[in-house]
């Protein structure tokens, strides 16, 4: 049983070679290349199809005159105010500090932290919400 097998392949060499420094490029190698040529621009078509014209109105705070893309009848929003998502977070917030004794309620009444939502009053289609 001779176990004299080849030594590591590691350990044949202690001396301390530094390998030589990589020459550089010549200019005829980089410069002969090809050059990159003008990049990617991706050309956007402008679609021109049939436009659909939506009239967006801005929903404000108060009720808003506009044609109810449900019904396409013309009338004034009805606006409901319900605590948005401030309220809930603020409220939410001052009941983790302790002030659980109505307090985190304060919120959902402050007009400021209200979101005002717009709703057709001929079909009750929804409408968006105003954001405060
Ligand atoms: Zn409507």
């Amino acid at each position: 049983m001779e176990k004299n097998g080849n030594p590591p392949p590691y350990g044949w060499s202690n001396g301390y070679m530094q390998a030589p420094p990589a020459a550089p490029p010549s200019y005829s190698q980089a410069v002969g290349g090809v050059g990159p040529s003008s990049p990617y621009t991706p050309h956007y078509q402008p679609t021109t199809g049939p436009q659909i014209v939506t009239t967006v109105v801005p929903l404000g705070p108060q009720a808003t005159h506009m044609i109810c893309p449900s019904c396409h009848g013309e009338m004034n929003t009805a606006t409901q105010t319900k605590p948005g998502l401030i309220a809930y977070i603020a409220g939410s917030i001052l009941c983790i500090l302790g002030l659980f004794c109505g307090c985190c309620l304060i919120p959902c009444c402050i007009d400021s932290c209200m979101d005002v939502h717009h709703k057709c009053p001929n079909c009750g289609a929804y409408l968006g919400r105003y954001r405060r």
